[in-house]
């Protein structure tokens, strides 16, 4: 089974809603991730407005 991605964030999730925002708009079809450890040290995370460490897709269609 494929992670499905949260359009407004990014982040990669299994579950039916966002744990990171709550929105339950979340696509299968997006490309490319990065992980983020420690977001107020990683420049794509400040870049991305990421405050929650995880998987994040780059592009959520
Ligand atoms: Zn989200």
């Amino acid at each position: 089974m494929k992670e499905s991605a949260c359009k407004n964030c990014g982040y990669i999730t299994r579950e039916l809603t966002c744990p990171v925002c709550g929105t339950r708009d979340l696509s299968r079809d997006w490309s490319g991730f990065v992980l983020v450890i420690d977001p107020s040290r990683s420049k794509i995370a400040q870049k991305m407005g990421i405050k929650v460490p995880g998987w994040y897709a780059i592009k959520v269609r």
